[in-house]
């Protein structure tokens, strides 16, 4: 096990000294009355969708500081600087109640009335947060808690700041809720909820809050679990569209970003002999991630190969990079699609007046039309890093009988074609581990109106170029 000093300075992220922590400090905890100056106004968050991704969770962000100031990295004097910006940010939270495991904090009297709840919405948040400790503590572990007069006990603090719907770490036993957006809102009351309660599951499977590099399943499961604890919520498809509009980022260096593939991670590996339920497969992901030295990545691998059924995770891999392409589409005999399928893939609905929906189509790197059987088009060298994917795009006009499509690649890579019309896939071909490849296809048939290759970097990443009729 890493100390919280070894952690923090393995974490490029996080402050290594004073300077650094203070600085962090004064970015994160903005003085009340400051706050109070600029009176953000309220209806900031309601385009969520079209502003893609907003920091709106403050697990690595205050969660960091307060790794820092639990650590030795710093000073006596630095530590009590930070903590009084900290309740500088903050209003005195005269009012407190326990309702089950959590004990509430919240004033209805601050002069600045953004951070004013009512003792009813606190009720409200109360039932929901108990509500999601049960499901919880039934499908994965207790949420780490305080242990008080024989009860396990979370404080929950509730008022507002900017950008922060909600905040939870692991170096102290406390959720942060904004009181505008998430108690004060019926829709977020029941999701944002669920997502910082969730983190306190994944301290349970021994994550710890600061350690570099984990934001890629730490917040994805966070935004899955939204969904997971609402069937009627779909605020986590703003979280999952941010993901299909970059595929060219790498898995393991996404965020919230990554919400996309444990949601298509959960619902392929439901499907083989191992699992029966959709959280089967995230539960046995944290539970190899608690046992074999909190390493996600062997864990997810892991997963993967041994109980998901799929020969290697580069295969597993390559077939989502397909279905994040395909998944709208219906099979060949015009059926509903289970095999690159996503459920909800078509899904639109308005929370608390804020719409959601559909799930976003993969934009092309490149974007071609084959004319006829003599067109011939060379791509530029492109680069796939580990674990993205791009998307090259041709467009088939009628009458062309036949083409040959050649990858060439080199690095990690492995390339799917496929082929469609506007509303099924009639046929896809994946191939690991491709150096040279050619298809030579009859397009006779004259049902082909669009080809796709699917380009994806394993291990390392790789280049490639594609020619059509070279
Ligand atoms: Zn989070």
């Amino acid at each position: 096990m890493m100390t919280i000093d070894e952690m923090l300075q393995a974490n490029p992220h996080a402050p290594h000294n004073d300077s650094e922590a203070l600085q962090m400090a004064r970015q994160l905890h903005v003085p009340k009355d400051t706050q109070m100056a600029k009176m953000v106004p309220l209806d900031e968050f309601a385009s969520e969708e079209d502003e893609g991704i907003e920091d709106s969770c403050g697990e690595s962000s205050l969660g960091i500081l307060e790794a820092t100031l639990a650590s030795s990295l710093i000073s006596e004097e630095a530590r009590a600087e930070i903590n009084t910006l900290i309740s500088d940010s903050q209003p005195s939270l005269d009012q407190d109640k326990t309702i089950g495991h959590f004990r509430f904090h919240w004033t209805e009297t601050s002069e600045d009335a953004r951070d004013n709840v009512t003792e009813s919405e606190i009720d409200a948040t109360g039932e929901i947060l108990n509500q999601w400790w049960t499901r919880f503590s039934t499908d994965f572990r207790e949420p780490k808690a305080d242990l008080v007069d024989g009860t396990r006990r979370i404080d929950i603090d509730v008022y507002y700041r900017d950008r922060l719907h909600g905040s939870t770490s692991s170096h102290s036993n406390r959720i942060f809720l904004r009181s505008t957006s998430v108690v004060s809102d019926d829709c977020r009351r029941l999701t944002t909820t669920a997502h910082e309660l969730f983190h306190r599951v994944e301290y349970s499977y021994g994550y710890v809050t600061g350690t570099a590099k984990q934001k890629w399943w730490v917040e994805a499961l966070g935004s899955w679990s939204q969904k997971y604890c609402n069937a009627n919520q779909f605020d986590y498809l703003s979280r999952v569209n941010a993901g299909f509009l970059k595929p060219e980022k790498g898995l393991l260096t996404r965020s919230y970003d990554a919400c996309h593939f444990w949601k298509w991670f959960s619902e392929r590996l439901q499907q083989s002999d191992a699992f029966n339920h959709e959280h089967d497969a995230v539960r046995e992901f944290m539970e190899e991630h608690r046992t074999n030295g909190n390493n996600a990545e062997i864990a997810c691998r892991k997963i993967v190969e041994d109980m998901g059924g799929y020969p290697s995770f580069d295969a597993f891999f390559t077939h989502w990079s397909v279905s994040n392409h395909v998944k709208r589409l219906r099979d060949p005999n015009g059926s509903t699609d289970h095999r690159f399928g996503y459920a909800d893939a078509s899904a639109t609905a308005i929370n608390c007046h804020r719409s959601y929906g559909p799930m976003r189509n993969v934009p092309y790197t490149t974007d071609e039309t084959i004319t006829d059987d003599t067109f011939h088009w060379v791509s530029p060298s492109l680069s796939v890093r580990e674990y993205a994917s791009r998307y090259v795009n041709f467009m088939v006009e009628s009458g062309v009988d036949q083409t040959r499509i050649t990858i060439v690649a080199s690095g990690n890579v492995s390339a799917s074609l496929i082929q469609q019309d506007n509303s099924r896939w009639l046929n896809v071909d994946e191939r690991l581990a491709v150096t040279t490849h050619n298809w030579d296809l009859d397009l006779s048939s004259q049902e082909v109106s669009r080809i796709v290759i699917a380009v994806s970097g394993l291990s390392g990443g790789g280049q490639f170029h594609i020619e059509v009729n070279p």
